[in-house]
């Protein structure tokens, strides 16, 4: 990794994963990209404490952009109004040195982990429903990714998203929280507590359990990491 590129990561979704994991990211003096097609709601203010009744109405990656630069003056953000897509999904992550996958429906999941694979591009999976969250790092080509354990996205009508179930503010926190610290790890150069390892966090129980996940063969993460990739123990 050339030092005179500032790295960067790219946050996918500035809600209630997202929100949480730019309080962290703030402090890591890493160039930030946010991706976020939705306006700041009513119903987002209790558990996405970045933004404030004002924002009401206002696109949340404006919100945030206007939170980082009053919090953490010196942060350079980037924003982009739009919902990641095959579109525009690999120009976005091949920009980045490592993401943060913050959204709340499957189909985009599985689009941040296969551009990621396919870009060798390190990512925190993050994914909260009701009490329970969950996250993962993916490092291509070396660790499990979503596919090893899912080959594909649930349907539609079978995956009750967050937004339909309701997420619990200190969860989806937490969450995003340990993503962001995955994130700086990365950027510093130490090693990651969560790759190919599946963090689940029980916030009814208060219990935290982390789980090996193994790699599956011919999953389409099987290959070799491309040339010139940054992976674990080089
Ligand atoms: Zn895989």
């Amino acid at each position: 990794m050339s030092d005179s590129v500032k790295q960067s990561v790219l946050v996918v979704g500035v809600g209630g994963l997202g929100a949480p994991a730019l309080m962290t990211l703030a402090r890591g003096g890493a160039k930030l990209a946010l991706v976020d097609a939705d306006p700041v709601e009513l119903s987002n203010l209790p558990r996405q404490i970045i933004y404030r009744d004002a924002d009401r109405g206002q696109p949340k990656v404006a919100a945030a952009a206007r939170w980082l630069a009053a919090n953490a003056p010196g942060v350079e953000v980037v924003t982009h109004r739009l919902m990641l897509d095959s579109a525009n999904a690999h120009a976005l992550i091949a920009a980045a040195t490592f993401v943060i996958d913050a959204v709340d429906n499957p189909t985009t999941k599985f689009l941040i982990n296969d551009v990621c694979i396919e870009t060798g591009t390190p990512f925190a999976y993050g994914g909260v429903l009701g009490m329970t969250g969950q996250t993962m790092t993916v490092v291509p080509g070396r660790t499990a990714c979503l596919r090893c354990l899912f080959e594909e996205p649930p349907d539609a009508d079978e995956s009750a998203s967050c937004r339909d179930a309701g997420i619990i503010g200190p969860v989806a926190g937490a969450i995003g929280i340990t993503q962001a610290a995955e994130a700086l790890r990365w950027l510093r150069g130490e090693a990651l507590e969560l790759a190919g390892q599946m963090l689940t966090y029980d916030g009814r129980r208060g219990r935290i359990r982390v789980t090996e996940i193994g790699r599956r063969p011919g999953c389409r993460c099987d290959w070799r990491a491309p040339d010139g990739a940054r992976v674990l123990g080089s």
